[in-house]
């Protein structure tokens, strides 16, 4: 069975680019009043503690969230108490996408005191299909999680939002289960809309082809759907190879793209050095991307305007650097 537990690595660089960039895409399609299917392939637990044993031991959200939120966040008054309300955000934030994911995820905390809870995927998807102005429009959130107990704590974790039939959790492999949701179905005035996030965790070397395959063959089903693929930047040709395989899917489909990459850079010689005497540990990862089809158009300018910030925040040292590429001319 697999090793890979989220807890790990919650709110580190790679989620603030996967979470930045899913919060940007949604807020855009959310404004039409269409109802969405929302598919989360690789779901994890939902939510994490911060302040738990796992989050501790890698430390890896102090060189992610937290800084941001120290330096940019705005721990809205607005926020709620409980994790299950929605909050509030004005139009102002939702155009600035750091502001907007910040107070997203401050919004699972309460107003003073320390961040505790990190908000994983299906719960910044759900948090955004609760919010006042969205609720009546009733999305559609279907939840894969395979490993035993990130899906009992993600089935948990889920329970308490008294969803009903709006949010799905199946411990069941997500690249297979794909293609039976597509095209969703038609919502009253006829209109199919998706968004499907493949967030593996890479740590078997076939992920990175059923990633590929996975996007090909939801792409002949229903090439009008938005997939954002999340993968890591490091020395092994599969993880170079994907994203020039989701470009050329892309084009062969005649679909628009968008590429963003954000690196921190790999740490200075000399703090590596003090980490290694108080702390033993490996070094972490340093780089990932964020490959999107069907982007909405506000998206590059919107991660154009905020990746600059969060690079500035959280640089360490060689190799830092963020780009976002386009293609194909985004809807
Ligand atoms: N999407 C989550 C988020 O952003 O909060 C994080 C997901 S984590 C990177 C990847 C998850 O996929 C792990 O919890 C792992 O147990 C799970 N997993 C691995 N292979 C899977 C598969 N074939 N189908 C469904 N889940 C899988």
């Amino acid at each position: 069975m697999f090793s890979y537990r989220h807890a790990f690595h919650a709110g580190n660089h790679a989620d603030v680019l996967k979470h930045l960039t899913l919060i940007a895409t949604l807020r855009h399609l959310m404004r039409k009043s269409a109802p969405l299917t929302l598919v989360d392939t690789h779901a994890g637990a939902g939510l994490y503690r911060l302040d738990g044993d796992a989050a501790q031991t890698s430390g890896e959200a102090t060189e992610g969230v937290l800084p941001l939120l120290a330096a940019h966040g705005s721990r809205s008054p607005r926020a709620p108490a409980r994790p299950d309300e929605p909050g509030a955000t004005d139009a102002a934030t939702e155009d600035d996408a750091l502001q907007d994911y910040l107070s997203m995820v401050a919004s699972f905390n309460t107003a003073a005191g320390p961040v505790r809870i990190y908000p994983g995927s299906p719960f910044l998807m759900q948090r955004l299909m609760a919010e006042p102005a969205r609720a009546a429009v009733r999305d559609r959130l279907r939840l894969f999680e395979l490993h035993p107990s990130d899906s009992r704590a993600l089935q948990a974790n889920v329970a308490q939002l008294d969803a009903g039939r709006q949010i799905s959790v199946q411990a069941q492999d997500g690249f297979e289960a794909l293609p039976a949701l597509l095209p969703p179905p038609a919502a009253p005035g006829g209109s199919r809309r998706a968004l499907v996030l493949i967030d593996p965790s890479y740590e078997i070397k076939t992920d990175y082809t059923r990633t590929a395959t996975t996007v090909q063959t939801a792409l002949k089903r229903f090439a009008n759907g938005v997939f954002l693929v999340w993968y890591p930047i490091i020395a092994r040709p599969e993880a170079h190879g994907l994203p020039r395989r989701l470009k050329t899917l892309a084009i062969q489909a005649q679909r628009p793209w968008l590429h963003a990459t954000l690196s921190i850079g790999q740490p200075a010689a000399d703090a590596a050095a003090a980490l290694t005497r108080d702390k033993p540990r490996r070094p972490g990862l340093s780089a990932s991307g964020m490959f999107v089809i069907n982007p909405p158009h506000t998206l590059a300018p919107r991660l154009r305007a905020a990746l600059p910030t969060v690079l500035q925040t959280l640089k360490r040292g060689p190799g830092q650097g963020w780009h976002v590429e386009e293609g194909g001319g985004a809807r």
